[in-house]
């Protein structure tokens, strides 16, 4: 049963092979067996999922249908649930019980999904490793010595060992396709303001998107109708029509133009996966699309860029957690400045000491214009390249990462070497496009992913890129050993 997608979960409940009740106690028994092997899940909510279950198995009975209907899923520990604790990973947020649900999880729920638990992930969603939790690391089902990426490695670890055929996460720099990419899944970063931000907990608001991590691009079309749309409780969404993205899927490649940056190949990137990615384009060729080498000149100044505007956007985004509102508060403090310095101290981890440094100082004044605004120069420059090459092609392709998944620790002594590993997802954050990670070969036994980037709001386009290729290739269906 656990090796079912959504699309199929969909229509075995339609057809009463079982119901979600039964599906539930499957999945929830698989976790409890296997979980203490990845650490994927920060929190079960087994009685939440049980009651959810056999209220989607009423609706059902009561003629209701819909493809989320009972469909059990987990949410990264930063989408706030009601009653139930919502940590984003840290220690600050450790006893927080959220008092009320995010839009992603009042729309998935309306829609009928299972509540499983909450995945782990990154400290405030900063990483790519999946490494610097409170609640420790996440291993890659594929090889439990290496990282499954970050910042969401517990919704890709769970998704990928089949212990929930999907789940939510959110993307900043690259944490729903990077991870994606380490576990063999299919992730998608929808445009900014495509998806509600409301209850999600901010990292740096105008890069943050959440959107759905599954095993197909099929499924993330199912999940992301249920989570995107206009949110008035979220002044950056946009009110545009949310279209039926599963109606998408099924269009023809023929004549589709794809562009692959020359950027992408130089220095840096592992010659076994330039390798895959130039497969991938051959397998699209053979569909029907016609590729062009394109140029985006500016690509190499985004990691700073990035490691400037993110930073300083959550300096300010987490100077809430101040020891007084909610969260974690220290022992004993002799006074207010004592209090604020000890509840920060001993609540937020390195990694997040360091991001609130670097921000403060990007932003104080005298620093503000060398850092703060020519990062946002580069940011529109970055936009500017995206902008053109949209002029001449359809679909952006790539690879999602430089390397493979590394050994855990491997990078812990330098983050800076961890900063580059997102030299290829950034840019879609800077830019607010939408960007897809796809399954597309191994290196070592480990997942390799291809990424695809979109013009705005044409997430139906990736997914249906994305879908056309797994219909003729097999890599997303292959199975981490003992799961
Ligand atoms: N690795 C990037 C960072 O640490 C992106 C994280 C994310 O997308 N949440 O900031």
């Amino acid at each position: 049963m656990h090796h079912m997608t959504l699309a199929e979960i969909a229509r075995g409940l339609a057809d009463k092979k079982f119901s979600s009740e039964e599906l539930t106690k499957v999945l929830l028994a698989r976790i409890a067996q296997l979980d203490p092997q990845l650490n994927s899940f920060i929190s079960l909510t087994e009685e939440l999922a049980l009651g959810q279950a056999k209220a989607a198995d009423a609706r059902r009975a009561n003629g209701e249908s819909g493809a989320l209907l009972g469909a059990p899923i987990a949410h990264k520990d930063l989408f706030c649930t009601q009653g139930i604790r919502t940590s984003c990973g840290s220690k600050m947020l450790d006893n927080f019980k959220a008092p009320y649900d995010a839009t992603v999880v009042a729309k998935l729920a309306a829609a009928g999904t299972v509540t499983l638990g909450k995945t782990n992930m990154d400290e405030f969603a900063m990483g790519s490793a999946n490494e610097s939790s409170y609640y420790g690391a996440v291993k890659n089902p594929w090889n439990r010595e290496h990282v499954p990426g970050g910042s969401s490695g517990g919704s890709a670890a769970a998704v990928a060992a089949r212990l929930l055929p999907a789940a939510t996460a959110t993307d900043t720099g690259g944490s729903i396709r990077q991870p994606a990419a380490f576990t063999n899944l299919t992730g998608l970063k929808p445009t900014y303001g495509r998806v509600s931000r409301w209850g999600m907990i901010a990292y740096a608001s105008s890069l943050d998107q959440g959107g759905p991590l599954a095993r197909t691009a099929e499924d993330c079309a199912i999940l992301l109708q249920g989570m995107a749309g206009f949110d008035p409780n979220d002044s950056t969404s946009i009110d545009e029509p949310v279209p039926d993205y599963s109606a998408s899927l099924n269009g023809s490649l023929q004549g589709l133009r794809i562009g692959v940056p020359k950027e992408y190949f130089s220095a840096g990137l592992d010659p076994r996966i330039a390798e895959l990615v130039h497969n991938s384009v051959k397998a699209l060729e053979k569909l029907g699309a016609v590729i062009k080498e394109i140029s985006l000149p500016n690509m190499q100044h985004a990691i700073p860029a990035y490691y400037v505007i993110a930073p300083a956007e959550a300096s300010s985004n987490l100077s809430r957690f101040d020891g007084v509102r909610f969260g974690y508060r220290c022992e004993n403090p002799e006074n207010l400045i004592d209090l604020y310095k000890r509840s920060r101290g001993e609540g937020f981890g390195a990694e997040v000491q360091r991001r609130i440094m670097v921000g403060a100082y990007a932003l104080s004044a005298g620093y503000y214009d060398a850092y703060y605004l020519k990062a946002q120069k580069i940011r529109r420059l970055v936009k500017n390249d995206f902008m053109a090459a949209f002029n001449e092609v359809d679909i952006i392709l790539g690879p999602t990462t430089p390397n493979p998944a590394w050994k855990l620790g491997a990078k812990n002594s330098d983050p800076v070497a961890e900063y580059l590993e997102d030299v290829y997802t950034i840019t879609a954050n800077l830019a607010g496009l939408p960007g897809l990670s796809m399954p597309a070969g191994f290196v070592d036994g480990l997942p390799v992913g291809v990424q695809l980037l979109a013009p705005y709001f044409q997430e139906g386009r990736l997914l249906n890129v994305a879908h056309q290729y797994q219909l003729n290739t097999d890599w997303h269906t292959r199975t981490p050993t003992g799961f």
